[in-house]
């Protein structure tokens, strides 16, 4: 049930993605990421030590990266050329096109291409439609803007179901194992 929305992988945050084994068990060469609560807090002005050496680590291992974003351009831009990696913020998502570009920056195939977001109804139900592989992380912090605060709610209950039923498990480990 809900398959549309469910993620490949729930994990807890971005260091639990094993990025080595990314590349050589799933063949992903390039990365789709979401910016407020998967990079840095929503809101916050602020990017963690530990993020910088994260995208380090993606862009020594060749992955390609963009940045595909929801917030305002400018915010997303002043990350983006921090991280010095390619950023996208013109159309919504989970539409087609902000993800359709993304890719169209990486130029990489959609089968080689994750989409690592904090949110079900615009990361990774928009990366499910086109079949890229989809990785959900938990928000960094519970506070969101007021649109997301609604889709929230959504969010735990389809969570909820699936973790119940064991149709998906939080990766507080390293993943792929
Ligand atoms: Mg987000």
């Amino acid at each position: 049930m809900f398959e549309i929305f469910k993620p490949k992988v729930y994990v807890n945050s971005i260091y639990n993605i094993d990025l080595k084994k990314l590349k050589e068990k799933q063949r992903i060469k390039g990365i789709i990421i979401d910016l407020d609560n998967t990079l840095v807090a929503w809101g916050g002005n602020k990017i963690d030590q530990k993020v910088i050496n994260w995208v380090n680590e993606a862009k020594k291992l060749e992955f390609k990266l963009c940045i595909v974003s929801n917030t305002k351009s400018k915010r997303v831009e002043k990350f983006a050329k921090f991280l010095n990696i390619p950023y996208y913020s013109k159309f919504f998502k989970p539409c087609n096109t902000p993800f359709l570009n993304g890719l169209k920056i990486l130029k990489t195939e959609k089968k080689e291409t994750v989409v690592i977001g904090d949110q079900i109804f615009t990361d990774i139900w928009g990366g499910n439609r086109l079949k890229l592989t989809t990785i959900l992380v938990k928000p960094i912090i519970n506070r969101d803007s007021i649109g997301t605060f609604f889709k929230r709610n959504f969010e735990r209950i389809i969570l909820s179901y699936w973790l119940k039923r064991n149709l998906i498990n939080l990766e507080n480990g390293d993943w792929p194992k």
